[in-house]
Formats: structure tokens, C-alpha cells, sequence
């Protein structure tokens, strides 16, 4: 499998494309959802699915770009119920920013702690792993050696939590208790800036 990074929209959030054989799946479609459209065509990739780690503005403002490419519905959106609220914001969210996103579509799925999903034969587990946001989930892909973090854990800092359901006792709880229990040798992609590994964060990040 090929993990493809590509940096969106004005906060610069991480949306990464699984790509596994002829499948993609699309993580965190947070802005300028054509051009990631369009990146999936030229790479000739069927969208399978999008899979979100939570529902703040910059994680899911090109949520409905991208699926327009696609037709209605024909594309499962997974995410956590307990971040309904927050999808539900982002609109005004992003414009206190004074930024514009379109509204983002709903949920066809719930993810759930554990969920064992699939690309093109690769297996993901879903973390749930709340603080930055209620229903903030990563995906473990255990034969990548890969985790996407979201905005739970960055290289060398952790997702803010000052914001609106917000919890910081929990972040550090669901870091300590799901992400940092991972393999030493695990990639850390996250939601936003460089990749980092398990090891690199548990022994260097300040904040832990
Ligand atoms: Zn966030
Ligand atoms: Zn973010």
C-alpha cells in the first residue's frame, strides 16, 4: 500500500490517500476536495471510501467537493457519532475563521472503537481516542506499521484543548492508553505537519 500526504486548505491539515491496488481510501478531506478528486483520477484510483478522525472544519471542509465527483451516496463516510456535533458546527466553525467550507455531508457509518476496516485487502482498526474531540478516532493499519493520529498526536505537541468538547485529561489519557501502547517503530502521520514514530513522541514529546 501507498500513503500519499497531501496538505489542504488554509490551516495546512494533513488528508492522506490509502492507495492499495486499484482502491483508495481518502483520510480527513479537509479542504480543496477537487484537487484531491482530481489526484485520484490521474493515479487512476477508485474511491472506496472516506474515513474521517473527526469532524472540525479543517478536517472535513472538502468533504462534499470530493464526494461530488462521485454522485450521492455512492461513497461510505465513516466517522464517530459522537462527533455529530461538531459536523454539524463546522460551517460557522470555519467562518469565525472567516473561512468558507461547504456544508459537509453526513455520516453513511459509524465508526466504533475497534472497527476493523479494509483498503484493497489492508486491514485498519479504528482507536477511539477522545480529548481533542469527542469522537476523535486514529487508524492503525498494523501491517503498514502505520498509525494516522489525527489531531490526537503530533510530532513533538498534542491537539489543542481549548475548544468546544474538549477534554485535555482525556487527550492524555487516549494517547497514553491507545497511541503510545503501539509499536516503538510505528510512523505517526498526523493531522497536521511531519510524520513522526511512537518511540520518537514517547520518549521527546514535551507535552507527554
Ligand atoms: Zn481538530
Ligand atoms: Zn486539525
Amino acid at each position: 500500500m501507498e500513503i500519499v500526504r497531501m496538505s489542504v486548505g488554509p490551516l495546512q491539515a494533513n488528508a492522506y490517500l490509502l492507495l492499495a491496488g486499484e482502491a483508495a481510501v481518502v483520510v480527513d478531506p479537509g479542504a480543496e476536495g477537487d484537487l484531491i478528486a482530481a489526484e485520484l483520477e490521474r493515479r487512476a484510483k477508485r474511491l472506496e471510501a472516506v474515513w474521517l478522525t473527526h469532524a472540525h472544519f479543517d478536517h472535513v471542509g472538502g468533504l462534499a467537493e470530493l464526494l461530488a465527483a462521485h454522485g450521492d451516496g455512492a461513497v461510505p463516510v465513516l466517522m464517530h457519532p459522537a462527533d455529530e456535533p461538531l459536523l454539524e458546527h463546522a460551517v460557522a466553525a470555519a467562518a469565525r475563521w472567516g473561512i468558507d467550507i461547504p456544508a459537509p455531508p453526513q455520516r453513511t457509518h459509524d465508526l466504533a472503537h475497534g472497527a476493523l476496516l479494509s483498503v484493497g485487502g489492508e486491514q485498519a482498526r479504528a482507536l477511539h481516542t477522545p480529548g481533542h474531540a469527542p469522537g476523535h478516532v486514529a487508524f492503525h493499519l498494523p501491517g503498514h506499521g502505520v498509525v494516522l493520529s489525527g489531531d490526537a498526536l503530533f510530532q513533538g505537541s498534542i491537539g489543542r484543548t481549548d475548544l468546544p468538547l474538549a477534554d485535555h485529561g482525556q487527550l492524555l489519557a487516549s494517547i497514553r492508553r491507545e497511541l503510545l501502547t503501539l509499536p516503538d517503530d510505528t510512523t505517526v502521520l498526523p493531522g497536521h505537519g511531519p510524520a513522526t514514530t511512537v518511540e520518537a513522541e514517547r520518549f521527546g514529546n514535551p507535552f507527554l
